[in-house]
Protein backbone atom coordinates (compact mmCIF):
# COMPACT_ATOMS: atom_id res chain seq x y z
CA UNK A 1 0.00 0.00 0.00
CA UNK A 2 1.69 3.62 -0.86
CA UNK A 3 2.16 5.10 1.72
CA UNK A 4 4.85 8.24 1.08
CA UNK A 5 4.71 10.25 -2.03
CA UNK A 6 7.69 8.71 -3.23
CA UNK A 7 6.01 5.05 -3.09
CA UNK A 8 3.15 6.33 -4.92
CA UNK A 9 5.10 7.14 -7.79
CA UNK A 10 6.67 4.56 -7.87
CA UNK A 11 3.38 2.47 -8.32
CA UNK A 12 1.88 4.60 -11.11
CA UNK A 13 1.63 4.54 -14.67
CA UNK A 14 -0.08 7.36 -14.55
CA UNK A 15 1.34 11.21 -13.45
CA UNK A 16 1.60 12.51 -10.10
CA UNK A 17 1.64 15.93 -10.31
CA UNK A 18 2.27 18.31 -7.47
CA UNK A 19 1.86 21.89 -7.13
CA UNK A 20 5.59 22.17 -7.82
CA UNK A 21 5.42 20.75 -11.50
CA UNK A 22 5.26 22.76 -13.97
CA UNK A 23 2.22 21.26 -15.06
CA UNK A 24 0.03 21.36 -12.07
CA UNK A 25 -1.93 24.96 -13.45
CA UNK A 26 -3.32 23.34 -16.02
CA UNK A 27 -4.22 20.48 -14.08
CA UNK A 28 -5.87 21.84 -11.28
CA UNK A 29 -8.30 23.63 -13.93
CA UNK A 30 -12.13 22.44 -14.11
CA UNK A 31 -14.32 23.56 -16.42
CA UNK A 32 -16.00 26.02 -14.02
CA UNK A 33 -13.81 29.42 -14.21
CA UNK A 34 -15.12 30.09 -10.66
CA UNK A 35 -14.01 27.14 -9.45
CA UNK A 36 -9.99 27.87 -8.30
CA UNK A 37 -8.79 24.94 -5.93
CA UNK A 38 -5.34 24.33 -4.82
CA UNK A 39 -5.13 19.70 -4.28
CA UNK A 40 -1.75 18.86 -2.88
CA UNK A 41 -1.60 15.97 -5.12
CA UNK A 42 -3.09 15.21 -8.67
CA UNK A 43 -3.09 11.22 -9.72
CA UNK A 44 -3.60 11.28 -13.57
CA UNK A 45 -4.11 7.43 -13.12
CA UNK A 46 -2.91 5.50 -16.87
CA UNK A 47 -5.32 2.38 -15.58
CA UNK A 48 -8.10 0.56 -12.92
CA UNK A 49 -4.23 -0.44 -10.89
CA UNK A 50 -3.55 3.24 -11.14
CA UNK A 51 -6.76 4.05 -9.53
CA UNK A 52 -6.38 1.11 -6.67
CA UNK A 53 -3.05 2.51 -5.22
CA UNK A 54 -4.32 6.50 -5.11
CA UNK A 55 -7.25 5.19 -3.36
CA UNK A 56 -4.91 3.23 -0.66
CA UNK A 57 -2.55 6.62 -0.83
CA UNK A 58 -5.52 8.46 0.30
CA UNK A 59 -7.01 6.28 2.58
CA UNK A 60 -3.96 5.17 4.28
CA UNK A 61 -2.94 9.45 4.41
CA UNK A 62 -6.58 10.51 5.72
CA UNK A 63 -6.67 12.89 2.70
CA UNK A 64 -9.91 14.95 1.32
CA UNK A 65 -10.28 13.15 -2.02
CA UNK A 66 -12.19 14.78 -4.86
CA UNK A 67 -12.84 12.33 -8.42
CA UNK A 68 -12.56 13.69 -11.48
CA UNK A 69 -14.14 12.25 -14.65
CA UNK A 70 -14.54 15.07 -17.54
CA UNK A 71 -14.16 18.26 -14.65
CA UNK A 72 -17.51 19.54 -15.90
CA UNK A 73 -19.29 19.88 -12.82
CA UNK A 74 -20.71 23.34 -12.06
CA UNK A 75 -20.27 23.37 -8.36
CA UNK A 76 -16.46 22.32 -9.07
CA UNK A 77 -17.20 18.62 -7.59
CA UNK A 78 -14.52 16.98 -9.10
CA UNK A 79 -11.66 18.86 -7.30
CA UNK A 80 -10.50 19.78 -4.02
CA UNK A 81 -8.12 21.93 -2.13
CA UNK A 82 -5.65 20.91 -0.32
CA UNK A 83 -6.45 17.06 -0.94
CA UNK A 84 -5.60 14.43 -3.13
CA UNK A 85 -7.28 14.41 -6.76
CA UNK A 86 -7.92 11.11 -8.60
CA UNK A 87 -8.02 12.04 -12.19
CA UNK A 88 -9.53 9.85 -14.75
CA UNK A 89 -8.93 12.02 -17.97
CA UNK A 90 -6.26 9.91 -19.35
CA UNK A 91 -8.40 6.63 -19.32
CA UNK A 92 -10.23 6.76 -22.78
CA UNK A 93 -10.97 3.33 -23.93
CA UNK A 94 -13.78 2.23 -25.51
CA UNK A 95 -15.25 -1.15 -26.73
CA UNK A 96 -18.13 -1.19 -28.91
CA UNK A 97 -20.42 -4.53 -29.76
CA UNK A 98 -22.33 -4.28 -32.28
CA UNK A 99 -23.86 -7.24 -32.02
CA UNK A 100 -25.14 -6.88 -29.03
CA UNK A 101 -25.49 -3.49 -29.29
CA UNK A 102 -23.50 -2.46 -26.35
CA UNK A 103 -20.45 -0.28 -25.55
CA UNK A 104 -17.95 -0.23 -22.68
CA UNK A 105 -16.13 3.00 -21.76
CA UNK A 106 -13.43 3.91 -19.50
CA UNK A 107 -14.41 6.70 -16.89
CA UNK A 108 -12.07 9.45 -18.33
CA UNK A 109 -13.81 9.39 -21.57
CA UNK A 110 -16.55 12.67 -22.39
CA UNK A 111 -19.41 11.78 -24.42
CA UNK A 112 -18.03 12.70 -27.90
CA UNK A 113 -15.27 9.98 -27.28
CA UNK A 114 -18.40 8.02 -26.96
CA UNK A 115 -20.65 9.53 -29.62
CA UNK A 116 -18.03 8.80 -32.18
CA UNK A 117 -17.05 5.43 -31.46
CA UNK A 118 -20.83 4.42 -31.55
CA UNK A 119 -22.01 6.39 -34.48
CA UNK A 120 -19.44 4.28 -36.64
CA UNK A 121 -21.72 2.15 -36.03
CA UNK A 122 -25.11 3.46 -36.56
CA UNK A 123 -25.44 3.62 -32.41
CA UNK A 124 -25.72 5.57 -29.65
CA UNK A 125 -26.92 5.72 -26.30
CA UNK A 126 -28.82 8.88 -24.18
CA UNK A 127 -26.44 11.30 -22.92
CA UNK A 128 -26.40 15.08 -22.61
CA UNK A 129 -26.73 18.35 -24.81
CA UNK A 130 -22.79 18.88 -24.77
CA UNK A 131 -19.86 17.07 -25.93
CA UNK A 132 -17.18 17.87 -23.55
CA UNK A 133 -19.10 16.46 -20.64
CA UNK A 134 -17.56 13.43 -18.82
CA UNK A 135 -19.71 10.53 -19.16
CA UNK A 136 -18.54 9.33 -15.59
CA UNK A 137 -20.34 12.20 -13.66
CA UNK A 138 -23.31 12.87 -15.97
CA UNK A 139 -24.48 9.31 -15.59
CA UNK A 140 -23.63 8.71 -12.45
CA UNK A 141 -26.36 12.32 -11.32
CA UNK A 142 -28.92 10.25 -14.03
CA UNK A 143 -28.33 12.04 -17.70
CA UNK A 144 -30.79 14.09 -19.72
CA UNK A 145 -30.44 14.70 -22.79
CA UNK A 146 -32.17 14.47 -26.28
CA UNK A 147 -32.49 10.72 -26.83
CA UNK A 148 -34.29 10.72 -23.34
CA UNK A 149 -38.29 10.66 -24.11
CA UNK A 150 -37.52 7.53 -26.18
CA UNK A 151 -34.50 5.68 -24.96
CA UNK A 152 -34.98 6.64 -21.02
CA UNK A 153 -32.22 8.62 -19.02
CA UNK A 154 -28.44 7.53 -19.28
CA UNK A 155 -28.52 5.00 -16.21
CA UNK A 156 -31.49 3.64 -17.75
CA UNK A 157 -29.08 2.16 -20.24
CA UNK A 158 -26.39 1.60 -17.78
CA UNK A 159 -25.87 -2.43 -17.80
CA UNK A 160 -22.92 -2.70 -15.57
CA UNK A 161 -19.93 -0.40 -13.85
CA UNK A 162 -16.54 -1.62 -12.77
CA UNK A 163 -15.70 0.34 -9.72
CA UNK A 164 -12.77 0.60 -6.91
CA UNK A 165 -14.05 1.19 -3.35
CA UNK A 166 -12.84 2.62 -0.39
CA UNK A 167 -11.58 -0.37 0.99
CA UNK A 168 -9.58 -0.99 -2.18
CA UNK A 169 -11.72 -3.53 -3.00
CA UNK A 170 -12.28 -4.01 -7.18
CA UNK A 171 -15.51 -5.10 -7.73
CA UNK A 172 -18.60 -5.40 -10.59
CA UNK A 173 -21.93 -3.80 -10.24
CA UNK A 174 -24.76 -4.37 -12.04
CA UNK A 175 -28.43 -6.15 -12.16
CA UNK A 176 -26.77 -9.96 -10.51
CA UNK A 177 -24.09 -8.74 -8.73
CA UNK A 178 -23.48 -6.21 -5.87
CA UNK A 179 -27.19 -5.54 -6.93
CA UNK A 180 -27.36 -2.74 -4.40
CA UNK A 181 -24.20 -0.64 -5.39
CA UNK A 182 -26.01 -0.89 -9.30
CA UNK A 183 -28.86 0.63 -7.27
CA UNK A 184 -27.03 3.00 -6.05
CA UNK A 185 -24.70 4.60 -8.81
CA UNK A 186 -27.50 5.08 -11.07
CA UNK A 187 -28.50 8.51 -9.11
CA UNK A 188 -26.39 8.51 -6.10
CA UNK A 189 -23.48 10.22 -7.44
CA UNK A 190 -20.00 9.00 -6.87
CA UNK A 191 -20.55 8.50 -3.03
CA UNK A 192 -19.98 4.87 -3.31
CA UNK A 193 -16.37 4.50 -4.85
CA UNK A 194 -14.55 5.09 -8.09
CA UNK A 195 -15.86 3.89 -11.50
CA UNK A 196 -13.48 2.99 -13.56
CA UNK A 197 -15.40 1.51 -16.65
CA UNK A 198 -19.21 1.74 -17.77
CA UNK A 199 -21.15 -0.64 -19.97
CA UNK A 200 -24.46 0.79 -21.92
CA UNK A 201 -26.98 -0.02 -24.14
CA UNK A 202 -26.90 1.54 -27.61
CA UNK A 203 -29.92 2.22 -30.09
CA UNK A 204 -30.16 2.40 -33.76
CA UNK A 205 -29.49 6.42 -33.68
CA UNK A 206 -27.37 7.94 -36.83
CA UNK A 207 -29.26 10.78 -38.19
CA UNK A 208 -31.90 12.96 -36.06
CA UNK A 209 -33.75 15.55 -37.49
CA UNK A 210 -32.54 19.18 -35.58
CA UNK A 211 -33.06 22.77 -34.85
CA UNK A 212 -34.39 25.46 -33.69
CA UNK A 213 -37.93 27.61 -33.37
CA UNK A 214 -37.43 30.66 -31.83
CA UNK A 215 -39.86 33.58 -31.10
CA UNK A 216 -39.92 36.84 -30.03
CA UNK A 217 -39.98 37.11 -26.22
CA UNK A 218 -43.55 38.81 -26.69
CA UNK A 219 -45.22 35.88 -27.62
CA UNK A 220 -43.32 33.28 -24.72
CA UNK A 221 -46.47 32.91 -22.83
CA UNK A 222 -47.97 31.42 -25.08
CA UNK A 223 -45.21 29.74 -26.70
CA UNK A 224 -44.55 28.08 -23.29
CA UNK A 225 -48.48 27.16 -22.81
CA UNK A 226 -48.52 25.34 -25.81
CA UNK A 227 -45.47 23.60 -25.43
CA UNK A 228 -46.13 22.28 -22.08
CA UNK A 229 -49.02 20.97 -23.84
CA UNK A 230 -47.93 19.47 -26.63
CA UNK A 231 -45.04 17.28 -25.23
CA UNK A 232 -47.46 15.71 -22.91
CA UNK A 233 -48.69 14.50 -26.12
CA UNK A 234 -46.04 14.29 -28.25
CA UNK A 235 -44.59 10.89 -29.50
CA UNK A 236 -41.62 9.69 -27.59
CA UNK A 237 -39.35 9.99 -30.96
CA UNK A 238 -39.98 13.75 -30.57
CA UNK A 239 -37.86 16.04 -28.61
CA UNK A 240 -36.83 19.53 -27.69
CA UNK A 241 -36.07 21.55 -25.06
CA UNK A 242 -37.28 24.79 -23.98
CA UNK A 243 -35.25 27.99 -23.12
CA UNK A 244 -35.17 31.66 -23.15
CA UNK A 245 -31.82 32.93 -24.33
CA UNK A 246 -29.58 35.68 -26.24
CA UNK A 247 -29.24 34.63 -30.13
CA UNK A 248 -25.22 33.97 -30.70
CA UNK A 249 -23.36 36.39 -33.21
CA UNK A 250 -22.15 33.23 -35.09
CA UNK A 251 -23.07 33.02 -38.97
CA UNK A 252 -25.12 29.71 -38.29
CA UNK A 253 -28.45 32.76 -37.63
CA UNK A 254 -29.33 35.59 -39.78
CA UNK A 255 -27.60 38.86 -38.62
CA UNK A 256 -30.42 40.34 -37.90
CA UNK A 257 -30.93 38.10 -35.52
CA UNK A 258 -28.02 38.38 -33.36
CA UNK A 259 -27.99 39.58 -29.82
CA UNK A 260 -31.88 39.13 -29.10
CA UNK A 261 -33.42 37.91 -26.43
CA UNK A 262 -35.70 35.73 -27.71
CA UNK A 263 -37.45 32.34 -26.28
CA UNK A 264 -37.07 29.18 -28.84
CA UNK A 265 -37.59 25.38 -28.73
CA UNK A 266 -34.32 23.11 -29.76
CA UNK A 267 -35.77 20.15 -31.23
CA UNK A 268 -34.31 16.39 -31.82
CA UNK A 269 -36.54 14.14 -32.92
CA UNK A 270 -35.08 10.35 -33.94
CA UNK A 271 -38.12 10.22 -36.80
CA UNK A 272 -38.05 10.57 -39.85
CA UNK A 273 -38.29 13.68 -42.01
CA UNK A 274 -41.91 13.45 -42.97
CA UNK A 275 -42.77 11.77 -39.44
CA UNK A 276 -41.01 14.80 -37.66
CA UNK A 277 -42.94 17.47 -40.20
CA UNK A 278 -45.98 16.17 -39.64
CA UNK A 279 -45.38 15.55 -35.40
CA UNK A 280 -44.09 19.34 -34.99
CA UNK A 281 -47.20 20.83 -37.15
CA UNK A 282 -48.59 21.99 -33.56
CA UNK A 283 -46.00 24.42 -32.22
CA UNK A 284 -45.30 25.68 -35.33
CA UNK A 285 -48.56 27.16 -36.31
CA UNK A 286 -47.96 29.33 -32.39
CA UNK A 287 -47.25 33.04 -32.91
CA UNK A 288 -45.06 34.39 -35.63
CA UNK A 289 -41.57 32.33 -35.29
CA UNK A 290 -39.05 34.51 -36.10
CA UNK A 291 -36.81 31.62 -37.12
CA UNK A 292 -37.75 27.92 -38.15
CA UNK A 293 -35.49 25.24 -39.21
CA UNK A 294 -35.51 21.57 -38.97
CA UNK A 295 -33.46 18.96 -40.92
CA UNK A 296 -31.46 16.01 -40.77
CA UNK A 297 -28.13 16.09 -39.21
CA UNK A 298 -25.63 13.54 -37.60
CA UNK A 299 -26.01 12.52 -34.10
CA UNK A 300 -22.37 13.74 -33.20
CA UNK A 301 -22.51 16.88 -34.84
CA UNK A 302 -25.44 17.29 -32.69
CA UNK A 303 -24.07 16.83 -29.67
CA UNK A 304 -21.27 19.21 -30.54
CA UNK A 305 -23.03 21.95 -31.94
CA UNK A 306 -22.93 23.98 -28.68
CA UNK A 307 -19.15 22.89 -27.68
CA UNK A 308 -17.83 26.31 -29.35
CA UNK A 309 -19.73 28.32 -27.51
CA UNK A 310 -19.85 27.19 -24.27
CA UNK A 311 -15.84 26.73 -24.06
CA UNK A 312 -13.86 25.88 -21.08
CA UNK A 313 -12.74 28.34 -18.27
CA UNK A 314 -16.19 30.50 -18.41
CA UNK A 315 -17.97 32.01 -15.14
CA UNK A 316 -20.93 29.43 -14.32
CA UNK A 317 -23.56 29.69 -11.74
CA UNK A 318 -26.58 26.84 -11.58
CA UNK A 319 -29.75 26.70 -10.34
CA UNK A 320 -32.28 23.84 -10.99
CA UNK A 321 -35.80 22.07 -9.98
CA UNK A 322 -37.85 19.34 -11.49
CA UNK A 323 -41.40 20.60 -12.04
CA UNK A 324 -44.30 17.83 -12.60
CA UNK A 325 -46.44 20.70 -14.23
CA UNK A 326 -46.47 23.98 -14.96
CA UNK A 327 -49.61 26.19 -13.88
CA UNK A 328 -50.19 29.82 -15.86
CA UNK A 329 -48.84 31.61 -13.30
CA UNK A 330 -45.72 29.40 -12.89
CA UNK A 331 -45.04 29.83 -16.50
CA UNK A 332 -45.69 33.88 -15.83
CA UNK A 333 -42.94 33.84 -13.20
CA UNK A 334 -40.63 31.71 -15.68
CA UNK A 335 -41.39 34.40 -18.93
CA UNK A 336 -40.62 37.77 -16.03
CA UNK A 337 -37.45 36.26 -15.26
CA UNK A 338 -36.41 34.54 -18.24
CA UNK A 339 -36.46 37.40 -20.17
CA UNK A 340 -34.29 39.58 -17.89
CA UNK A 341 -31.23 37.04 -19.22
CA UNK A 342 -27.99 38.77 -18.10
CA UNK A 343 -25.37 38.16 -20.60
CA UNK A 344 -25.17 36.28 -24.26
CA UNK A 345 -24.58 32.74 -23.07
CA UNK A 346 -26.70 32.86 -19.91
CA UNK A 347 -30.01 31.34 -20.52
CA UNK A 348 -32.89 29.12 -18.95
CA UNK A 349 -33.80 25.58 -19.88
CA UNK A 350 -36.59 23.24 -19.57
CA UNK A 351 -35.60 19.47 -20.45
CA UNK A 352 -38.50 17.16 -21.00
CA UNK A 353 -38.12 13.78 -19.35
CA UNK A 354 -41.72 12.76 -19.82
CA UNK A 355 -41.87 9.08 -21.98
CA UNK A 356 -39.00 6.48 -21.21
CA UNK A 357 -38.11 7.65 -17.90
CA UNK A 358 -41.42 7.06 -16.14
CA UNK A 359 -41.51 3.18 -17.17
CA UNK A 360 -38.90 3.09 -14.55
CA UNK A 361 -40.11 2.65 -11.04
CA UNK A 362 -39.08 5.78 -8.67
CA UNK A 363 -37.45 3.70 -5.95
CA UNK A 364 -36.08 1.19 -9.04
CA UNK A 365 -32.99 3.26 -9.45
CA UNK A 366 -31.22 6.07 -6.56
CA UNK A 367 -32.71 8.60 -9.29
CA UNK A 368 -36.45 9.11 -7.90
CA UNK A 369 -38.12 11.93 -9.59
CA UNK A 370 -39.43 9.61 -12.31
CA UNK A 371 -43.11 10.93 -12.46
CA UNK A 372 -41.35 14.24 -13.22
CA UNK A 373 -42.62 16.79 -16.67
CA UNK A 374 -39.51 18.96 -17.01
CA UNK A 375 -36.08 19.28 -15.74
CA UNK A 376 -35.14 22.76 -15.31
CA UNK A 377 -32.01 24.50 -15.62
CA UNK A 378 -30.86 28.08 -14.91
CA UNK A 379 -27.23 29.51 -15.78
CA UNK A 380 -25.51 32.33 -15.26
CA UNK A 381 -22.48 32.29 -17.66
CA UNK A 382 -20.02 35.07 -19.03
CA UNK A 383 -16.47 34.80 -19.60
CA UNK A 384 -15.72 37.90 -17.30
CA UNK A 385 -15.01 37.09 -13.64
CA UNK A 386 -16.00 40.67 -13.15
CA UNK A 387 -19.65 39.51 -14.13
CA UNK A 388 -19.81 36.87 -11.48
CA UNK A 389 -21.84 38.79 -9.11
CA UNK A 390 -24.36 39.70 -12.14
CA UNK A 391 -25.13 35.99 -13.30
CA UNK A 392 -25.21 34.36 -9.98
CA UNK A 393 -27.34 37.38 -8.47
CA UNK A 394 -29.91 36.76 -11.85
CA UNK A 395 -29.92 32.86 -11.21
CA UNK A 396 -30.58 32.99 -7.72
CA UNK A 397 -33.58 35.77 -8.20
CA UNK A 398 -35.23 33.26 -10.96
CA UNK A 399 -34.71 30.41 -8.97
CA UNK A 400 -36.01 32.00 -6.22
CA UNK A 401 -39.43 33.16 -8.05
CA UNK A 402 -39.95 29.38 -9.99
CA UNK A 403 -39.31 27.14 -7.05
CA UNK A 404 -42.41 27.61 -4.99
CA UNK A 405 -43.88 26.25 -8.07
CA UNK A 406 -41.61 22.92 -8.41
CA UNK A 407 -41.53 19.42 -7.17
CA UNK A 408 -39.38 20.22 -4.43
CA UNK A 409 -35.90 18.42 -5.61
CA UNK A 410 -33.54 19.08 -8.75
CA UNK A 411 -31.68 16.88 -10.92
CA UNK A 412 -27.99 16.64 -8.60
CA UNK A 413 -26.07 17.38 -11.56
CA UNK A 414 -27.57 20.51 -11.90
CA UNK A 415 -27.07 21.99 -8.57
CA UNK A 416 -24.50 23.89 -6.77
CA UNK A 417 -23.32 22.67 -3.35
CA UNK A 418 -26.56 24.13 -1.70
CA UNK A 419 -26.88 21.85 1.39
CA UNK A 420 -27.64 18.43 3.02
CA UNK A 421 -31.64 19.39 3.03
CA UNK A 422 -31.71 19.50 -1.25
CA UNK A 423 -29.91 16.54 -1.67
CA UNK A 424 -32.59 14.88 0.70
CA UNK A 425 -34.96 16.85 -1.20
CA UNK A 426 -33.97 15.29 -4.26
CA UNK A 427 -33.48 11.59 -3.46
CA UNK A 428 -36.90 11.96 -1.25
CA UNK A 429 -37.57 8.57 -0.56
CA UNK A 430 -34.68 7.19 -0.99
CA UNK A 431 -32.45 9.09 0.81
CA UNK A 432 -32.64 6.54 3.57
CA UNK A 433 -31.53 3.61 1.03
CA UNK A 434 -28.81 5.43 0.05
CA UNK A 435 -27.87 6.18 3.67
CA UNK A 436 -27.58 2.51 4.57
CA UNK A 437 -25.93 1.80 1.36
CA UNK A 438 -23.20 4.50 1.89
CA UNK A 439 -22.49 2.87 5.01
CA UNK A 440 -22.04 -0.90 3.86
CA UNK A 441 -19.72 0.25 1.49
CA UNK A 442 -18.43 4.01 2.75
CA UNK A 443 -18.74 3.59 6.29
CA UNK A 444 -16.04 6.33 6.93
CA UNK A 445 -17.24 8.91 3.56
CA UNK A 446 -13.83 8.72 2.17
CA UNK A 447 -15.75 9.68 -1.05
CA UNK A 448 -17.37 12.95 0.39
CA UNK A 449 -16.67 15.36 -2.72
CA UNK A 450 -19.85 15.35 -4.31
CA UNK A 451 -23.73 15.74 -3.63
CA UNK A 452 -23.17 14.09 -0.14
CA UNK A 453 -24.78 11.20 1.38
CA UNK A 454 -23.56 10.65 4.55
CA UNK A 455 -23.60 7.41 6.19
CA UNK A 456 -25.46 6.64 9.24
CA UNK A 457 -23.53 6.86 12.63
C1 LIG B 1 -21.66 22.72 -20.23
C2 LIG B 1 -22.37 21.66 -19.46
C3 LIG B 1 -23.39 20.96 -20.05
C4 LIG B 1 -24.07 19.96 -19.36
N1 LIG B 1 -25.07 19.31 -19.98
C5 LIG B 1 -25.69 18.29 -19.35
C6 LIG B 1 -26.70 17.53 -20.00
O1 LIG B 1 -27.02 17.80 -21.13
N2 LIG B 1 -27.29 16.51 -19.33
C7 LIG B 1 -26.91 16.18 -18.07
O2 LIG B 1 -27.47 15.22 -17.54
N3 LIG B 1 -25.97 16.88 -17.42
C8 LIG B 1 -25.36 17.92 -18.03
N4 LIG B 1 -24.42 18.66 -17.37
C9 LIG B 1 -24.16 18.37 -15.97
C10 LIG B 1 -23.19 17.23 -15.85
O3 LIG B 1 -23.89 16.02 -15.93
C11 LIG B 1 -22.47 17.29 -14.52
O4 LIG B 1 -21.76 18.49 -14.43
C12 LIG B 1 -21.55 16.10 -14.33
O5 LIG B 1 -21.18 16.02 -12.99
C13 LIG B 1 -20.33 16.18 -15.19
O6 LIG B 1 -19.57 15.02 -15.12
P1 LIG B 1 -17.99 15.11 -15.21
O7 LIG B 1 -17.46 13.73 -15.15
O8 LIG B 1 -17.61 15.95 -16.38
O9 LIG B 1 -17.69 15.95 -13.90
P2 LIG B 1 -16.57 15.97 -12.77
O10 LIG B 1 -16.49 17.41 -12.36
O11 LIG B 1 -15.33 15.30 -13.18
O12 LIG B 1 -17.25 15.11 -11.62
C14 LIG B 1 -18.51 15.43 -11.13
C15 LIG B 1 -18.90 14.54 -9.96
O13 LIG B 1 -18.90 13.18 -10.38
C16 LIG B 1 -18.04 12.40 -9.57
N5 LIG B 1 -17.27 11.52 -10.44
C17 LIG B 1 -16.64 11.85 -11.59
N6 LIG B 1 -16.07 10.75 -12.12
C18 LIG B 1 -16.32 9.73 -11.28
C19 LIG B 1 -16.00 8.35 -11.29
N7 LIG B 1 -15.31 7.81 -12.26
N8 LIG B 1 -16.41 7.58 -10.25
C20 LIG B 1 -17.14 8.11 -9.25
N9 LIG B 1 -17.48 9.41 -9.21
C21 LIG B 1 -17.08 10.21 -10.21
C22 LIG B 1 -17.14 13.38 -8.86
O14 LIG B 1 -16.82 12.90 -7.60
C23 LIG B 1 -17.97 14.62 -8.77
O15 LIG B 1 -18.75 14.58 -7.60
C24 LIG B 1 -23.69 19.64 -18.04
C25 LIG B 1 -22.65 20.34 -17.45
C26 LIG B 1 -21.99 21.35 -18.14
C27 LIG B 1 -20.91 22.11 -17.48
Amino acid sequence: MPESIDQLRGAIRGEVIEPTDAAYDEARKVYNGMIDKRPRIIVRCADVADVMAAVQFGVSNGMLTAIRGGGHSGAGLGICDDGLVIDLSRMKGIRVNPADKTVRVEAGCVWGDVDHATHAFGLATPSGFISSTGVAGLTLGGGIGYLTRRYGLTIDNLLSVDMVLADGRFVTANADENADLFWAVRGGGGNFGVVTSFEFRLHPVKMVQFGPTFWPLHEAASVLRAYRDFIQKAPEQVSGFFAFLVIPPVPMFPEHLHNKNVCGIVWCCTGSAEETEAALKPMRSVGKPLLDHVGPAPFPAVQSLFDPLFVPGLQWYWRADNFKELSDEAIDRHVEHGSKIPTMLSTMHLYPINGAPQRVGKNDTAYSFREALFAEVIVGVDPDPANAQKISTWCKDCWEAVHPFSAGGAYVNFMMEEGQERVQATYRDNYQRLVEIKHKYDPKNFFRVNQNIRPSE
